[in-house]
This record gives C-alpha cells, structure tokens and sequence, in this order.
C-alpha cells in the first residue's frame, strides 16, 4: 500500500489505482474534509474519486456509507438520533438531474398521483451537519448517521439558533461576510474548517469568542431554509439562473442546492439508500475540463450485469503523470454523446489527473455500439441508462465478479483478487465449491503452486474467523444490500435463514429506510436465488454470535455499579448481546451509568462531573 498524503494524492491517476488503494485514498480524502482542510476541492472528491468507485462497482460498500466524521475533534458523549441523518446523492449535469426526476415520476405514476411531482430547491450550506433536540441538545451527525458526539457545549459558547427551533436536523456555520471581512484575512481557509473548531473538545480560541459575541455563529434548521418550488421541466430548463438566485441570496457559504420532491407519501414510497434519500439530490456546478481524443471505448461486464466503458484517450503529458485512459458514464450517455474512436472530449482534471469526461465537444464518425457482452457474446438487454447481460447463470465475467465481490465484502480472506477470480469463474467454481478447493485443486486449474497454497491458506483462516453477521448477508450480493441495510433486515428477521426463507416484497418494504421498489427487488432476487444463498450459509464462514449493530442497546456504551435484583454478571452479558460495549469505569464515552443499591462513590461522582445520564435497573430494557 503507498503512502497516502496531501502531496501524493495529486500524483495519483484514480482509473489507475486498484479498488483498496482507491478506496484508501477516499477515505484518507474523507478524514481531511471533515477535519475541515480539504485536500481536493468537492467537486474534485465527488465527479473524480468517488465517480471512479461508482463507475467500476456502484454497489461497493464504501459508497454506501455515510461518510464519517473525524472522532477525535469531538469527545463528548454519544447521542441517539431519533431519525438517521443521511448524506445526500449528487449530481454534476442535467443527465442526472433529468434520471432523478424520471424516478420521482415514475414513482408517482405508481401511487396513481394525477400530476407530476413538485420540488422544493434549498441552498446546500456547506458547514458542519448536526441535529437539535428540545432542551437545548445538540449532536454532530457521527459517523454512521445514527449516534452522534453531544456538542451542546457550542450553544454555551454562543452558537446562535436561527429562527427560535426547537429541534430538527441542521447545518452549523458561520455567516459568509463576516468570515470573508474578519476570518480569512488571519489566514482561516474555510468557513467549516472554523465551525469545527468552534464546536470541539479544545478550549474555544478568541477568534471563536468574537465570532459569537458578533452573532454571526449559527445553527440553521434546514426547514427554517427558504424553499421555493418549482416543476421539473423548470429547473432543467432554468437551471443556471435558479442556482445563482437561490445560491446568491444564501448568507452563508453554500456548495450547491439541494432538490427534493415534495409530498410525504411519495418520500415514503420511495425510501432511502444506506447513504441517501431517493426523493432528494444536491446539484453542483461542473468543473472545467481539458481536451482529448479517443483512441477506443472498451466495455466491462461487472458482477450484476451491467456493462460499463473504459474510454482509452491519446496519452495526455500532464505534470507527474501520462493519462492513457478515462471512466466513461453509461451505455445511454455514451451512445448521445456519440464517444467512439476519434471523439473529443472534455475530461475533468483533479491537480494532475485526467479520469472523467464531462463533455464532448466533436463526436465520433464510429460512435460505439452496446450490443453483446464482451465477456460471453449474449445480446444485452436495455435497463434504464444501462446495458445489461442477461446471462445471469453463465456469464463468466458476473461469475468472476461476484466472487470478487464475496470476498471483498468478507474481508477475512486476503488473495482473491481480479485475475484469480476470472480464473476461478472460468473453471465454473461456485462461492461454495471455492470454500471447499484445497491448494492441489487450484493448481489444478492453472494457479501456480505458491499462490494456490496461500489461497488455501486465506480459506482456513476465514473458516476461523467469524464475521458479523450483517457483513456476510452483504457479501452475499444481494441488490441494494450493503452491510447497514443487511443489519436492518436482519433486526427485522431475526436471523439470516429466517431472511432466507421469508422474504417477500410487502415484508421488506414495510422496513423504514427501504420502500416499495427496493423491498420487491431484494425479495425477488432472495426467492430466484434461494437455494445457492442457503448453499453459501452451510458452506462453513462462521458467523460471529453477537448482534452488536442490530440489538435494542446497538451502539451503547454502559457501565454498571452496586448491586441489582439480579446478578451483575447476567445484566452485562444480556447489555453486550443487545449490542452495548459494557466496561467497568465511566468515560466521556459512557453513555448510560446503570446505578444498582450501594453503588461505587467514584463512579457516580464522575458521571455527575462528565454530565452522563444515570438509570435504574427499571429502565433496562432486557
Ligand atoms: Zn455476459
């Protein structure tokens, strides 16, 4: 694994990396932006490095996290969101912009509504996200969108909330004016960059002081946020102008608009992703490109089906790097645009890098044509914007991409990487019979002695190492199943035979998070693949017994003191089992001190002076 860091990264060709060394560099980008010092600009992050993941695999677990927050600027103790704050899906070009209205109406078409939906367009402040709670509560958004650091100690420091809120999801900041008249003369470089210093564990600086003496330190609900409505032929015919007024008009640092449609029921039938609303999509503004000419467009079949292009260019010198080839989008938008041999192309570069095209500006004599799959020869399919092979059972580049996948998401057995799963799909192994291969068996079907035996090597150990369960129904492969929503099937199911055998589209859909169309497509795919999933439970990973993520206490931090009616030791065994961490002395950490008759002096003390909740064996919920 290189080196990774603010120098490097600007050497690096994304279409270059391999998928760990690219996801390494996502989340090495992810910690610099929420530490508030940005190594690329957002556009850069979103169009250039995150679109080269979604590009090779749209269903890779990285990009259905929400993305985390730097832990160690925030210390205080952990909150439960009541709702989970999501991230928001982005789109760059009226391409996407124009998809998501598509979906929102087919959507409503399915609820029988008469007429086409309408949409709410806000300003996307860019700051730092959190949530207010009655009583003057104010959490970050955390990691995962569910617990969040308290960081009530801001609206001490005079964090001001806008618009008398009581509660609500929001975006601290601080006011564009004073930060450009006041701030960036003494060197601050961004305004989130100061908002998070403004809200961390350390002593506020004087900076910070003035700044909420002057009143200009905000929390803003996003529904205090004006919200005109328009419909979508509107904003796509308008789009410049709505951005400039409704961007232009914002007090605050903004990095886009934020479009949702309107209507609860359709909000409600369209659900959400591990990572973001369906019915809501922030639009930026593109960033400029470079020419180039392309050579061919090569296509890939990943596991699902869906054929992708490469687009190979003629090598453009740029500093530190020849760029030989750049992510196309999809079939749909490459057949439009007419890329093909002798097109020029506008590519967006990030410092050094040239990975995506942003436009063309002369198409192809020889556009390129989505006709059969490069990996088997079966005629594609149209699906949406995609092509899709249809050779679900057969197709060896699915097969190898599935298996790449596997064990991806598995993450206990190292080895398997592209070529050796292409090998494994050519000689039609299963994800089953793989588990079973010994080192004689893969030799057998041309993998060299030594890489066999370490390949048989990384199988017994993932025999031996157990896996949350939640991570194994994710490397199943299962469409829109990452491992956080694997974790509320399960909640929901109870175990994965259960999900195995039960699922049905009414079941899933009723789960929050998912609706309709998503819940028919998990259970369709669970009932079509029912055997071979049941095949790859028995085939010997073992899972790891607790539910840490799912259970009633998911996320918990206890600890307990004195005695209770029953055994101390059977409570804490209970707590770990419904996903609390259990531990014997009170942090900033500790989420709950269960206190018991003749507690410990010292215990109780401490979580009076940290401000740690206390309860009582009648609020245990076990
Ligand atoms: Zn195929």
């Amino acid at each position: 694994m290189l080196h990774i860091s603010k120098e490097s990264v600007r050497s690096l060709v994304p279409a270059f990396l391999d998928d760990e060394t690219l996801v390494a560099v996502l989340e090495a980008l992810n910690r610099a932006y929420r530490a508030g010092d940005p190594w690329v600009s957002d556009a850069e992050y979103d169009h250039v490095w995150r679109a080269e993941l979604e590009d090779r695999n749209p269903e890779h677990p990285f990009l259905h996290r929400v993305e985390p927050e730097p832990q160690e600027l925030f210390s205080g103790p952990l909150v439960h969101h009541s709702q989970r704050m999501l991230s928001t899906d982005k789109a760059y070009d009226s391409d996407k912009l124009s998809r998501f209205f598509a979906r929102c109406e087919k959507a409503s078409v399915q609820l029988g509504w008469a007429e086409k939906p309408m949409y709410q367009v806000q300003a996307k402040l860019d700051g730092l996200s959190g949530r207010l709670y009655p009583g003057r509560v104010l959490a970050t958004r955390g990691d995962d969108g569910r617990h969040g650091r308290n960081i009530s100690h801001a609206l001490e420091r005079g964090l001001t909330i806008i618009g008398g809120v009581e509660e609500g999801a929001g975006e601290i900041v601080v006011v564009e004016d004073y930060f450009q008249s006041v701030l960036a003369p003494k060197g601050y470089e961004h305004p989130r960059n100061f908002m998070v210093g403004f809200c961390g564990a350390d002593n506020p600086s004087a900076d910070h002081r003035e700044a909420a003496a002057a009143g200009v330190a905000h929390f803003v609900a996003y529904r205090t946020l004006p919200a005109p409505t328009f419909t979508a032929e509107w904003l796509l015919a308008e789009i410049d102008t709505i951005f400039a007024e409704i961007t232009g008009a914002c007090p605050y640092r903004t990095d886009g608009i934020v479009i949702s449609a309107m209507g609860t029921r359709l909000r409600d039938y369209m659900g959400a992703t591990d990572h973001h609303h369906r019915w809501q999509i922030a639009f930026k503004k593109n960033i400029e490109g470079v020419r180039a000419v392309a050579t061919s467009v090569v296509l890939q079949t990943g596991r699902t089906g869906v054929v992708t292009p490469v687009v190979h260019i003629e090598p453009v010198q740029l500093p530190g790097a020849t760029v030989r080839k750049a992510s196309g989008h999809n079939a749909a938008k490459l057949e439009e645009d007419g890329i093909g041999p002798g097109a020029v192309l506008r590519i967006v570069r990030s410092g050094e890098v040239i990975p995506t095209i942003v436009g063309v500006e002369e198409p192809s004599a020889h556009p390129v044509a989505f006709t059969h799959c490069p990996s088997c020869g079966t005629e594609l399919v149209t699906d949406g914007r995609f092509r899709r092979c249809p050779a679900t059972n057969t197709c060896p580049a699915q097969a190898s991409g599935g298996i790449h996948y596997f064990f991806q998401t598995l993450y206990t057995a190292k080895g398997f990487g592209k070529k050796i799963c292409a090998a494994l799909a050519a000689a039609e192994k299963s994800i089953p019979a793989i588990l079973q291969m010994q080192a004689e068996d893969f030799v057998a079907i041309g993998i060299s002695p030594g890489v066999a035996a370490n390949l048989a090597d990384a199988i017994a150990t993932a025999k031996q190492t157990p896996v949350p369960a939640a991570r194994f129904v994710a490397a199943l492969g299962i469409p829109h199943v990452g491992e956080a929503s694997a974790a509320k099937l399960l909640s929901v199911f109870g175990s994965i035979p259960a999900l195995i055998d039960e699922a049905e589209p009414n079941r899933i859909a009723s789960i929050p998070e998912f609706g309709e169309i998503t819940g028919s497509a998990i259970a369709e795919y669970i009932e079509e693949h029912r055997a071979e999933l049941q095949e790859m439970l028995a085939a010997g990973i073992p899972l790891a017994t607790t539910t840490q993520s799912t259970g009633p206490l998911a996320g918990e931090v206890l600890v307990f003191t004195g005695t209770f009616s029953r055994p101390r030791p059977e409570l804490e065994a209970l707590a770990r089992e419904a996903g609390a961490t259990v531990l014997s002395s009170v942090s900033r950490k500790t989420t709950r001190l269960f206190v018991g008759e003749k507690p410990g002096e010292t215990k109780v003390r401490k979580a009076e002076q940290l401000g740690i909740p206390q309860a009582t064996e009648a609020d245990f919920p076990l």
